[in-house]
């Protein structure tokens, strides 16, 4: 039998003569037609005037950042349960990321988000920008953040490089914040191998990261510059992969959606464990990944050992995000404090992401869940909190 993955791009005919049209078309490099409409379709899914696609989510986020202003010296509180992109967007952009707790649901607390942006502000050092995070797809309460972060004089960036095609208050991920970046990687839910895009509704501000993307070439025609540019666009050739995995966003939502709701009923079964995230959520989400949560008190397994087991199996899972302020390279509290941190931790030792993606199939899932019946529930296997 075939190992279950966790995550593997689903591309069909329809990725295939996308991309032949455009090598057929002559326009392989740089920009060309499926760019501009790849940006186009981008920026209607996600409610926002305007999109510029480039080479990576970090390089969207890195892009936002120096457009919200963020520069040298800056103070940027950053979700501390994330990957490493987020923060490292920052670093490149020369701030200081300080990092900041989620709540139980994984997504960063805006009532600790005000306590730290307010003390900053009051002793006359503010947070210059705030990097929120849609963890898992699960969108961030931007009603709450955006408070927040316009009472202190801060940028908000949406970092929803996990997130696409998810809702929350009726809108979609991706339209909060000033800024919002989203990421082609290919683990993220639509993917052009290697691509992300910069999200607003700025014309100004979308021209600028464009500029920026393109080594900041001034329009004539001798190579001229006028501030260090980045080299950042994504090519015509992948945009056109991009337009035919975009096409497939909802059917791709609708699989995660079902396996979410498949290993929330099964869960029912296996002690001391339950679904990350509110169920009510699912029907709004995309369902990005989907992570166990084990109870050490009640789980006859920790989820080291559930992985191990899992492994053995031939099926795929991998911890939760390990928290930015346990990561060795962000480890100098002088450099980047951390804010609260118990509630990610607890998420971090107690999570597992399993195999929930497009490629899985219900089938997958349903023998996912069965082993994990096999694992947990077997009345053989001593259980009741031993460890
Ligand atoms: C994937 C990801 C990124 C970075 O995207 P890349 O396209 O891999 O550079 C940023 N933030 C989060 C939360 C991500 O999951």
């Amino acid at each position: 039998m075939d190992r279950i993955l966790l995550s593997k791009p689903v591309v069909g005919g329809a990725e295939k003569d996308a991309v032949l049209a455009a090598l057929d078309s002559g326009w392989v490099a740089p920009a060309g037609p499926d760019l501009a409409e790849f940006e186009a379709e981008l920026a209607r899914r996600t409610g926002r005037s305007h999109a510029v696609a480039l080479s990576s989510g970090t390089a969207a986020l890195h892009l936002a950042l120096r457009a919200a202003g963020v520069g040298p010296g800056d103070r940027v509180a950053c979700a501390t349960l994330t990957f490493v992109a987020s923060a490292n967007a920052i670093a490149h952009s020369g701030a200081r990321a300080e990092f900041v707790d989620c709540d139980g649901s994984g997504a960063l607390d805006p009532v600790l988000l005000d306590s730290v942006l307010s003390r900053a502000h009051a002793a006359g050092d503010p947070f210059r920008a705030v990097v929120a995070v849609d963890l898992l797809g699960h969108v961030c309460d931007y009603a709450a953040l955006a408070a927040v972060a316009a009472a202190h004089g801060a940028v908000l960036v949406s970092d929803a490089a996990e997130s696409l095609g998810s809702e929350r208050d009726g809108r979609p991920a991706g339209s909060f914040g000033e800024l919002a970046a989203v990421s082609f990687n290919g683990n993220k839910i639509v993917t052009t191998s290697s691509g992300g895009a910069v999200l607003t509704d700025d014309a100004e501000t979308a021209a600028y990261v464009r500029h920026l993307s393109t080594q900041a070439r001034e329009p004539v025609p001798h190579y001229e510059h006028r501030e260090i540019g980045y080299n950042y666009r994504l090519s015509n050739l992948l945009a056109a992969l991009g337009r035919a995995q975009l096409a497939r966003l909802d059917e791709f939502i609708a699989a995660k959606r079902r396996h979410r709701k498949l290993y929330r009923e099964r869960a029912a079964a296996w002690p001391g464990v339950t679904v990350l995230g509110d169920p009510h959520d699912d029907d709004r989400e995309n369902c990005w990944m989907t992570a166990l949560l084990l109870d050490p008190a009640v789980c006859p397994l920790a989820p080291a050992e559930l992985m191990a087991a899992l492994d053995e199996a031939g099926i795929e899972s991998r911890p939760m995000f390990a928290p930015m302020h346990l990561q060795p390279v962000y480890a100098d509290r002088a450099a980047h404090p951390v804010h609260g941190g118990a509630v990610s931790e607890d998420l971090y030792r107690r999570g597992l992401l399993v195999p929930a993606g497009a490629s899985v199939g219900d089938a997958g899932c349903r023998t996912v869940c069965d082993r994990l019946d096999t694992l947990l529930a077997d009345p053989a296997r001593p259980s009741g909190g031993v460890r």
